[in-house]
């Protein structure tokens, strides 16, 4: 896996403090979305997101300031002290915090870090796997789509078919294309991911199992 080291931008970050970050919930559990679906993978979910998708399903994340801060060295212990190898930095939107601290200091006990981003801010930390799901309610920042390891898009109604198709044409050729139905309209919309795959094979659909089988 190739690692992605880079430092961006970190005048645009929140900076609580040096060392911390505001954590809306943190959990050992299965990922449930896209390549990595069904491994065991410890979730660090960071408050704060000023993106503004209708139909997310964790608002709460929304104000950074609502969630305590936690230290980077608190966190990478509690991490460490679990069975975990994998670790999946979420939000919110987790790039607007400068991540370089806690990711560096994941690697150094050997982790491997991945992260679920809107991109819609600058990229800072050290990435194993950079899931990128753009949204339409702010756009990703171009210096994101070469560094994608793998693009998800959430289907809400049919138009975006041709929206996914625009940014699938725009990432790096060996980026892992899914569709993901909005949980909400899920009935409606996977039969048509479901058809749209077939008829556009590069694509692969994500589900988000652990909704399905009542895990976090
Ligand atoms: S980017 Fe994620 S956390 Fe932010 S509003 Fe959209 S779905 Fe919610």
């Amino acid at each position: 896996m190739e690692t992605v080291n880079r430092v961006l931008g970190n005048e645009e970050k929140i900076s609580p403090a040096s060392g911390m970050l505001p954590v809306m919930e943190h959990f050992y559990t299965l990922q449930g979305e896209g390549y990595h679906q069904g491994k065991a993978a410890y979730f660090i979910r960071l408050g704060g997101c000023d993106v503004g998708c209708v139909w997310c399903d964790v608002k709460d994340s929304w104000d950074g300031g609502k969630h305590p801060l936690r230290s980077v060295e608190e966190l990478v212990k509690i991490v460490s002290a679990t069975p975990a190898r994998l670790v999946v930095i979420t939000g919110g939107e987790p790039l607007m915090h400068d991540l370089t601290e806690l990711t560096t200091r994941l690697k150094n006990e050997g982790l491997t870090t991945n992260i679920e981003t809107s991109g819609a801010h600058p990229v800072s930390g050290k990435w194993d796997w950079i899931c990128l799901s753009p949204k339409k309610f702010k756009a990703p920042l171009p210096e994101i789509l070469p560094l994608a390891h793998e693009l998800k898009v959430v289907v809400f109604n049919k138009s975006d078919f041709k929206w996914a198709e625009d940014y699938a044409g725009r990432v790096s050729p060996t980026c892992k294309l899914y569709l993901q139905p909005e949980w909400d309209k899920a009935a409606q919309m996977t039969p048509l991911i479901i058809e749209y795959i077939k008829n556009n094979p590069r694509w692969e659909l994500s589900l988000q199992i652990h909704k399905y089988i009542n895990i976090n």
